[in-house]
C-alpha cells in the first residue's frame, strides 16, 4: 500500500481546505480502505469526514427528511421516522452489507462507493474506469453481474449501492459543499452513465464534499426488493425500489427505480409514465415493465437480468397493490 497522510477535518470548510491534489475523503472506510489495500485507490492523503457534525436525521414539518452525510447506515435503517415515512429506504439500507459494515458505513460513503466489477478491483488488469484508455475486459470477459442498460463501449459496470436506488425513486437530492459554495444535485443527475468517461462515477467536481441528502415526503406505500446470489454480503443482481398511490383501481402516482442494471441507479421513467392514470392490474404492471426494458441491451452472459427485472417489477408493484386494495 502506498504510504499516505491521515488528517481529520473539523468543518466542511476545513475539509475543503485540506483537499489538495491526490486527496480522498474518508467516511467509514469500508470501501475506500479495501481499495487502498488492493492498490486500486492510491491517495497521498485521506481527510476523515466521518466525524463532522452531519450525523443527524431531521424530520421536516412537511414529512420530508434531511439526512446528514455522516449518519451511519445502521442509524438510518433503524430510525423510526425513516421506517414509518420512507420504508423502502430503510429496507434498501438493510439489504446491503452486514450489521458490522453498516455500523461504520456513512450515507456519504455509501453514495460514493465504487463499482464491484472484478476487473476494476484488480490493479493488475486493464480497466477504463481505473486507468482511462486501457480497455474494458469485462465486455468480452466476466460480466454476468454487470449492466444491461445505459452501458457504453468503454464500460459495462453497475453501481453497487442499494440505498442510492431507493433515494432515486424517492426524488431525493444530494447537498454538496464545493469550492464555489453549496449546491444541491437531484439524484437522477448525481451519478453518471459511463459514455466515454467511465472514470467519472458522478457529476461532482474535485474536492466536493457531500454534506446531506434531502428526501421529500412520500405519502404512499413503498417497498425495496433485491435479488442476489446469496442471502447476505451480496450485491444486487437486480433490485427494485417502488412506491404506489392508488385511488380505487386507478394509479394516481408511482415511483420506480432499478438497481444492479446500470452504471447509476436507474429511474424507470418510461414505466412510471405508462402507469400514471392506468388501471392497477398485473397486466398493466407487466406492460410498464416491458416498456422500460425495451432499452435493455444485455451482454453475452447477463440476458437473464431482463426477465428477472421484469418479474421483480411486476411482483413488487403487485405486492404494493394487494397491500392497498
Ligand atoms: C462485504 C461487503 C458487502 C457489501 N454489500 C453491500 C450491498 O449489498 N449493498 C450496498 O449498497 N453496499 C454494500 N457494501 C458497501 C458498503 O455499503 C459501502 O462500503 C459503504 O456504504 C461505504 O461507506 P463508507 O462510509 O465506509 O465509505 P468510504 O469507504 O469511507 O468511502 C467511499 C467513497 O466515498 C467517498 N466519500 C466518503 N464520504 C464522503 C463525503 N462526505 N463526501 C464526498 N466523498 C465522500 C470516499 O472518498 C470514497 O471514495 C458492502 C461492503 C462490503 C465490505
Ligand atoms: S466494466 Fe467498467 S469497471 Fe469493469 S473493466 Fe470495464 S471499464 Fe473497468
Amino acid at each position: 500500500m502506498r504510504p499516505f497522510a491521515y488528517e481529520r477535518a473539523t468543518s466542511a470548510d476545513d475539509a475543503l481546505a485540506r483537499h489538495d491534489g491526490e486527496t480522498l475523503y474518508l467516511g467509514g472506510g469500508t470501501n475506500l480502505v479495501d481499495l487502498m489495500r488492493l492498490g486500486v485507490e492510491e491517495p497521498a492523503k485521506v481527510v476523515d469526514v466521518a466525524h463532522l457534525p452531519y450525523d443527524r436525521i431531521q424530520l421536516n414539518p412537511d414529512g420530508g427528511l434531511l439526512i446528514g452525510a455522516a449518519v451511519s447506515n445502521s442509524a438510518l435503517a433503524a430510525d423510526r421516522t425513516v421506517r414509518e415515512g420512507h420504508p423502502m429506504l430503510a429496507q434498501a439500507v438493510l439489504a446491503g452489507a452486514s450489521g458490522q459494515i453498516r455500523n461504520l458505513a456513512t450515507v456519504g460513503g455509501n453514495l460514493l462507493q465504487r463499482t464491484r466489477c472484478s476487473y476494476f478491483q484488480d490493479a493488475a488488469k486493464p480497466c477504463n474506469k481505473r486507468r482511462p484508455g486501457s480497455g474494458c475486459p469485462a465486455r468480452e470477459g466476466e460480466h454476468h453481474n454487470l449492466a444491461i442498460i445505459g452501458h457504453s463501449e468503454s464500460c459495462v459496470a453497475t453501481h453497487p449501492s442499494d440505498m442510492a436506488v431507493a433515494l432515486a425513486a424517492l426524488d431525493a437530492s444530494v447537498r454538496v459543499q464545493g469550492r464555489d459554495g453549496e449546491k444541491t444535485i437531484p439524484m437522477d443527475e448525481f451519478h453518471r452513465l459511463p459514455d466515454n468517461e467511465p472514470e467519472r462515477d458522478t457529476n461532482l467536481d474535485p474536492g466536493d464534499l457531500v454534506t446531506a441528502v434531502e428526501v421529500p415526503a412520500l405519502g404512499m406505500p413503498s417497498r425495496y426488493r433485491k435479488v442476489r446470489e446469496r442471502a447476505s454480503f451480496a450485491f444486487a443482481l437486480v433490485s427494485v425500489a417502488a412506491a404506489l398511490d392508488t385511488d380505487g383501481d386507478e394509479i394516481r402516482d408511482v415511483r420506480l427505480a432499478l438497481g444492479g442494471v446500470a452504471h447509476k441507479p436507474w429511474r424507470a421513467h418510461r414505466a412510471e409514465e405508462a402507469l400514471r392514470g392506468a388501471t392497477a392490474t398485473r397486466e398493466s404492471f407487466l406492460r410498464a415493465a416491458e416498456a422500460e426494458l425495451e432499452a435493455a441491451e444485455p451482454l453475452r452472459d447477463n440476458a437473464y437480468k431482463v426477465p428477472l427485472a421484469r418479474n421483480l417489477i411486476v411482483r413488487t408493484l403487485s405486492e404494493l397493490w394487494e397491500g392497498t386494495s
